[in-house]
């Protein structure tokens, strides 16, 4: 046994349980099936601009701890994702605020606004919302659902909101200020330098192959240490010996543009139906880049089968059940811990993910 821990996924995640694992004097091995450290916040430099290769990455919280914690590793920019909606080419700015209101309707004061969504729901007389169409129109009404909402929802998912179930939409804050700040959270901002070098300093000091594929060589791998951080599918680990875990898949097109501003904004979102992505991210407004090109990435929702990049987790009752079917037999691993967002089958946001792993080393480093 060489290692202390040998940790499964060089993301977040691994990352930050290995950075902890260091610091209280224990030795470590990270591994990564892929050729590059990050996981999914992996950033690809190109023409200077730092690329977000498995999707727009911005880290916001209201944990001061989290906050705190990263600022160790990198100085975050100022950062403050206010995304624009476009459908069949009118802007309307997100969240859905009063300048989304103004646009909609030509108002000014919030009571308009409430006017017009309250009458618009009244109108509808929903009283159980069947499904996440039924859902959404009893919480902004029609003209923000069918604009902004409606043909966006049904691409991220692949079928009709009507098929879709209403739980999958809890709230829709709608904001009476004219603010288009789209995060509640107290902290926010993007890495200056990029997430990579965040994760490489991370890393300092801890020992790392990547293109290296853990369930290909398990026990070769067990032979390193006899605890074991593992951040991979859970399902994979198992052989998905009770059944495949559902994921939704994203296709990303990445584009160099010779122009130096292509949509003025980061995040544009395509709200129409019709055209087959659903947003278009031109990477160098993150970090206010000065460069005379640019790099946009449009993102096609995808179907997931198994062996593609798995993004977001279906948590369905019947995945959720599948899960719980996993989790107990992960249990019955002692030496094994499993976490992040594909061990544990869970939509995490990285400062979720941070928490988690600081409270994991909290637990269990002595
Ligand atoms: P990962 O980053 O997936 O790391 C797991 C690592 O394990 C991977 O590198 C993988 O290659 C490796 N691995 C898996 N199996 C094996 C194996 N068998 N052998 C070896 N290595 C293996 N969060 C935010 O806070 N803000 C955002 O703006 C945001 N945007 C997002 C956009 C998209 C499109 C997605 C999908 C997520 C977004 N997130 C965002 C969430 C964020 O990506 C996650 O919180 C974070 O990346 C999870 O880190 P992780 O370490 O759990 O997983």
């Amino acid at each position: 046994m060489n290692y202390d821990y040998l940790i499964v996924g060089a993301g977040l995640y691994g990352a930050v349980f290995a950075h902890e694992a260091r610091k209280k004097g224990k030795s470590c091995l990270v591994i990564d099936k892929r050729e590059h450290l990050g996981g999914n916040i992996y950033c690809e430099e190109i023409k200077g601009i730092q690329v977000h290769k498995y999707g727009a990455h911005i880290l916001h919280t209201s944990n001061k701890k989290v906050w705190d914690y990263m600022n160790q590793f990198c100085e975050f920019n100022q950062y403050i994702n206010s995304p624009v909606a476009m459908y069949k080419d009118e802007l309307y700015n997100l969240p859905f605020n009063m300048n989304t209101f103004s646009k909609l309707w030509g108002i000014r004061t919030p009571a308009e606004a409430k006017k017009i969504i309250q009458s618009q729901i009244a109108s509808l007389n929903i009283i159980e919302p069947k499904n996440l169409e039924e859902q959404a129109l009893s919480l902004v009404g029609t003209d923000v659902y069918e604009k902004l909402i409606k043909g966006y929802t049904e691409k991220q998912w692949g079928r009709s909101c009507r098929d879709l179930p209403a739980f999958i939409i809890k709230r829709l804050p709608l904001r009476f200020t004219y603010d288009n700040n789209y995060f509640n959270d107290r902290y926010q901002g993007i890495p200056i330098g990029g997430y990579t070098k965040v994760i490489e300093k991370m890393l300092e000091g801890v020992d790392v192959q990547l293109n290296t594929d853990y369930l290909e060589n398990r026990q070769e791998l067990n032979k390193l240490s006899k605890n074991i951080i593992y951040t991979g599918m859970i399902d994979a680990y198992f052989d998905y010996k009770l059944g495949v875990l559902e994921y939704r898949s994203v296709r990303f097109e990445t584009e160099e543009l010779d122009t130096d501003n292509f949509q003025g904004n980061a995040v544009i979102n395509y709200t129409e139906k019709e055209v087959p992505f659903t947003r278009i991210i031109e990477h160098k407004h993150f970090e206010f880049g000065n460069q005379p090109v640019t790099v946009i990435s449009k993102e096609y929702p995808s179907e997931w089968s198994k062996g593609e990049e798995p993004y977001y987790p279906i948590n369905n009752d019947k995945n959720n059940a599948l899960y719980e079917e996993y989790r107990k037999l992960a249990q019955m691993e002692s030496r094994i811990i499993f976490g992040g967002r594909l061990g544990e089958y869970k939509y995490y946001d990285m400062d979720k993910v941070i928490e988690a792993a600081l409270l994991k080393a909290e637990e269990i480093l002595v």
